[in-house]
C-alpha cells in the first residue's frame, strides 16, 4: 500500500475518541454564550423594554439614546464573557456565513491615549462591509460597492469561542447600498412579514372575526451529515476539492445490510457529538436529536423547532459547529448532498408549520379534521401553494450538490408533490367527492401481555419529497449543504400568495351566498381540494409509474438546476414575489444568475480535480501495475500463466488508454462549455462520468498497494 495511504489508515483505525466534555445538564449550559432578546428586554427596564420588544417584532424603530443603551447592554455582557472582538454575522449569496472581526477597542476624544473597549448603539445597528466581493448577481456596479450588514434583533447574538478567541457574532441582514438584499435573510424576513399579513387576513376572514393578529412560522431542521477520518479525507483531492468523492469503486459491504441506522454510535462519533452538543447548548441552540443515518459513516442531528429565521440562523451556526468541532476531533464533516455514489446521500428536512401569535397551529388537525374549517382552509392554502408555485418551490432546492440527490433512487424525486397520509387523503377526497369522511379512530396494537402501542393517525412515507406528518409538512427535498433562507423564502411566499387569492374567492363566495357564511367558505375549500388532486401523491414516489403519471398531470420534472433554475427568468411566474414584497425583479434576476453561475463554477472545480487526480494520480499507478506484469511475463517466458498474463497486460492497456483519453475529452469539453450552465449540465457531466467510470474499472485491476488513494471501504468504515 502507498506508504502515505497506509499510514493515514493506520492513524485512522488507532483513533481514541478525544473525550472534550464533562457530564453537564443541557440546561445548565443553555444560552451560557447567547444574549437573547428577552434578557435585552430585562436589562433595558419596563419602558426602554417594551419599545425594544417591538422593534424585535419588526415594529418601530431604536432612536440614538436608546441604541447607545442596548450598545452598552452589549458590549458589558460580551467583555463579562471574555469577548474582544465583535462581527456582523451575515449569509450572503455564497451561501456560507460572513463575518469581519472589530475589535472593541475604541479611541475616545476625552481620553486619546487611553482606548478603551466600547460598542455604539450605530455599530451594533449596522456595519459597512465592502460588497464587491460577494456575489451580487449584476445588482451593484464596482463603483457602488457598499453593502450594509444590519442587526437582526430577533436572532440571538453569540460568542464563539475558538483556539482560546472569544468573538460576539451579531446575526445580520445584508443589503446594498441602492437597497438590494445581497443575503439570503432579508427575503426570508420579508417572506415571514408576507405570510404574517395574508394569512392572518385569510384566517380572520375564515373565522369571521379579527382575532389573528400574526401568523408564526415554525420549523424545525433535521440536519444529515457525514464523517470521514481526517487523515484519509487529506489524501483525497476530491473530497478538498468538491466535498464529495469524484471516484471510487462501491465497497463490497455498503448499506445492504440496513445496519447503520439508528445503529449504535462509535466511541469517536459519540464524543465529537457530545463536545458539539454542549457549544450549541451554550449558543442557546435547542439540539435535541442525533443518531446514526442510513448509510455508513453518516448521521444527523435535529434541535426542537424555533421561528423560521431564528431556526435558519441556528442551522447555519450548527453546520459550523459541526464542522468546526470534527476538525478537532480529527474528523472531517461534509454537509455535500451526495459525498459517495452507491450510499444514501444526505438532506435537511424541513418541518414547517403555520401558528397563530397566540400559539395555535394551524396545521393541527385534530380528532375530527372533516369539521376542523379553519385547518381545512390552511391545508387548502398549502395545497393551492405547491400545485400553483410548483416550479418555483422547486426552484428553491435546485443546486449543483442536490442534482445528484433528487431522482437518485434513495431520495425525494425531482417531482414535487405532496403527500397527506391515507387517514386524512380519506377526509380531503371525502370533501372534494362532497362526502363528509371522518378519520377513523385506529385501535391500539396489542403487542403482548400488557404492552400495547398507540398508533399515529398519520403513516410514513419515505418517498414523498413533501409529507404532512401529524401537525406540520416536511419538506424533504431540501439539500443537506444548503442555507434553508432560499427555499424557505420561496415556499412561503408561495403560501403568501395562496392565501391572498383563498381569501379573495372566500370573500366574493360569502358576499354572493349571503346567509350561510360556512357553507360559502366550505364551497371554496372542496373546490381547491378538487383543482389541487394533480400534486397529491400517496403512491411510491420512486417507481416509474409516477414518473409517467407526474408528466401526464403536468408536474414539472427538472432533472438538471438549470432547468429548475429557468423558472426564475419567467416575469410572469415570478411576479408575486414582488407584488407580495419578497423580491424585486432584480433581486430574483440576481439570484437566478448567482445560483446558475455557481453550478457552473462548481462543475467545472469537479472537472478539473478530476482530471488532475487522474492523470497525476491513478494514471500513474496503472502504469505501474503495467510494469509489474510486464516483469511477471517476462519472468515466466513461454512458461504456464504467461499468457494470462498477458491478457490481463492488454486489458490494463486498453483501459489505460481509454482512461488517457476521457481525460483528453474532459479536458476539452470544459474548455469548451466554458460557465454556460445548460452545456456544463449537457456536457461535462458526462464527461466527467466517462473518467470516473474509467477509473473505477482501473481500481479493480490495479494492486491495492500501488493504489493511492483511500477507498471507499477506508472512509466509510475506518475511524468512524
Ligand atoms: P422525524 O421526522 O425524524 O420523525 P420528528 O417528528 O421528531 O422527526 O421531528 C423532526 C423535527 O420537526 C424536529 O426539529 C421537531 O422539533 C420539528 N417539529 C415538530 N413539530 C413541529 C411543528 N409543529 N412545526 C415545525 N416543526 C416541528
Ligand atoms: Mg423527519
Amino acid at each position: 500500500m502507498t506508504s502515505h495511504r497506509a499510514t493515514a489508515l493506520l492513524a485512522a483505525a488507532h483513533a481514541a475518541p478525544h473525550v472534550a466534555t464533562e457530564a453537564v445538564p443541557a440546561s445548565a449550559l443553555f444560552g451560557s454564550l447567547s444574549l437573547r432578546p428577552f434578557q435585552i428586554i430585562e436589562a433595558l427596564g419596563a419602558k426602554d423594554g417594551a419599545v425594544f420588544q417591538s422593534f424585535v417584532a419588526g415594529k418601530g424603530r431604536l432612536d440614538a439614546n436608546l441604541a447607545n443603551r442596548v450598545g452598552e447592554i452589549v458590549t458589558a455582557w460580551a467583555l463579562k464573557h471574555g469577548a474582544t472582538h465583535y462581527a456582523h454575522w451575515f449569509h450572503p449569496l455564497t451561501g456560507l456565513p460572513a463575518e469581519k472581526h472589530d475589535a472593541f477597542l475604541t479611541r475616545t476624544s476625552a481620553a486619546p491615549n487611553t482606548p478603551v473597549e466600547k460598542l455604539s448603539g450605530a455599530l451594533l445597528l449596522q456595519s459597512e462591509p465592502d460588497a464587491s466581493s460577494f456575489p451580487s448577481g449584476g445588482v451593484r456596479a464596482t463603483h457602488t460597492a457598499r453593502g450594509y450588514s444590519v442587526w437582526d434583533p430577533s436572532s440571538a447574538i453569540f460568542i464563539r469561542v475558538d483556539a482560546g478567541a472569544r468573538t460576539m457574532c451579531i446575526p445580520a441582514v445584508y443589503v446594498s447600498w441602492l437597497g438590494h438584499a445581497l443575503d439570503s435573510k432579508a427575503p426570508l424576513l420579508r417572506a415571514m412579514e408576507a405570510v404574517s399579513r395574508e394569512v392572518s387576513a385569510y384566517i380572520n376572514v375564515v373565522n369571521g372575526n379579527d382575532s389573528c393578529t400574526g401568523i408564526v412560522v415554525s420549523l424545525g431542521l433535521e440536519q444529515e451529515y457525514f464523517l470521514v477520518d481526517k487523515g484519509l479525507a487529506a489524501l483525497r483531492p476530491d473530497l478538498l476539492a468538491a466535498g464529495r468523492t469524484l471516484l471510487g469503486c462501491s465497497p463490497a459491504r455498503g448499506q445492504q445490510l440496513e445496519d447503520h441506522y439508528f445503529g449504535v454510535i462509535p466511541s469517536r462519533v459519540q464524543a465529537f457529538m457530545a463536545d458539539a452538543e454542549q457549544e450549541l447548548f451554550r449558543f442557546g441552540v435547542p439540539v435535541k436529536t442525533q443518531h446514526a443515518e442510513v448509510a455508513p459513516a453518516q448521521f444527523e442531528t435535529a434541535p426542537i423547532f424555533e421561528e423560521m429565521n431564528v431556526a435558519v440562523d441556528h442551522n447555519v451556526l450548527t453546520m459550523e459547529t459541526l464542522r468546526r468541532v470534527a476538525d478537532r476531533h480529527g474528523l472531517l464533516c461534509l454537509f455535500h448532498e451526495k459525498p459517495f455514489a452507491g450510499v444514501n446521500g444526505s438532506g435537511k428536512h424541513n418541518n414547517w408549520s403555520l401558528g397563530t401569535a397566540d400559539g395555535t397551529n394551524l396545521l393541527e388537525p385534530s380528532s375530527a379534521p372533516h369539521d376542523n374549517v379553519p385547518f381545512l382552509a390552511t391545508l387548502a392554502v398549502v395545497l393551492t401553494a405547491m400545485d400553483k408555485h410548483n416550479d418555483i418551490v422547486r426552484a428553491g432546492i435546485a443546486s449543483a450538490g442536490n442534482e445528484h440527490r433528487l431522482g437518485a433512487n434513495e431520495a425525494p424525486p425531482a417531482i414535487l408533490s405532496v403527500y397527506l397520509g391515507s387517514a386524512l387523503d380519506h377526509v380531503i377526497s371525502g370533501i372534494a367527492a362532497g362526502e363528509v369522511r371522518t378519520v377513523e379512530q385506529i385501535a391500539d396494537i396489542h403487542i403482548t401481555g400488557n404492552l400495547s402501542a398507540k398508533p399515529d393517525l398519520t403513516d410514513r412515507n419515505r418517498t414523498t419529497p413533501f409529507a404532512f406528518t401529524g401537525n406540520k409538512f416536511e419538506f424533504r427535498a431540501v439539500g443537506a449543504s444548503e442555507n434553508c433562507g432560499w427555499p424557505m423564502t420561496l415556499l412561503n411566499a408561495a403560501v403568501a400568495d395562496a392565501a391572498r387569492i383563498l381569501r379573495a374567492r372566500i370573500e366574493a363566495r360569502v358576499e354572493a351566498v349571503v346567509g350561510d357564511r360556512a357553507a360559502a367558505i366550505l364551497s371554496v375549500v372542496r373546490e381547491v381540494f378538487q383543482e389541487t388532486t394533480r400534486v397529491r401523491f400517496e403512491g411510491n414516489n420512486y417507481s416509474d409509474e409516477w414518473r409517467d403519471e407526474a408528466a401526464r398531470r403536468g408536474l414539472g420534472n427538472h432533472a438538471t438546476t438549470p432547468a429548475a433554475l429557468a423558472v426564475l427568468g419567467d416575469h410572469e411566474r415570478t411576479a408575486f414575489l414582488t407584488e407580495l414584497g419578497v423580491l424585486s425583479s432584480e433581486e430574483i434576476h440576481a439570484r437566478h444568475e448567482i445560483h446558475l453561475e455557481k453550478y457552473a463554477k462548481q462543475l467545472q472545480i469537479e472537472a478539473v480535480a478530476l482530471a488532475e487526480i487522474v492523470a497525476t494520480q491513478i494514471a500513474p499507478a496503472a502504469l505501474i501495475q503495467m510494469t509489474r506484469l510486464g516483469a511477471g511475463r517476462a519472468c515466466l517466458a513461454q512458461g504456464q500463466g504467461a499468457s494470462r498474463i498477458g491478457r490481463d497486460l492488454e486489458k490494463l492497456g486498453i483501459r489505460y488508454e481509454a482512461l488517457l483519453n476521457s481525460i483528453d475529452e474532459l479536458r476539452a469539453v470544459g474548455d469548451a462549455v466554458g460557465l454556460d450552465p445548460a452545456a456544463v449540465a449537457e456536457r461535462l457531466r458526462p464527461a466527467m462520468a466517462a473518467v470516473r467510470e474509467e477509473a473505477d474499472a482501473l481500481e479493480q485491476l490495479v494492486a491495492d498497494d500501488l493504489w493511492p488513494l483511500p477507498k471507499y471501504r477506508e472512509m466509510l468504515f475506518v475511524g468512524v
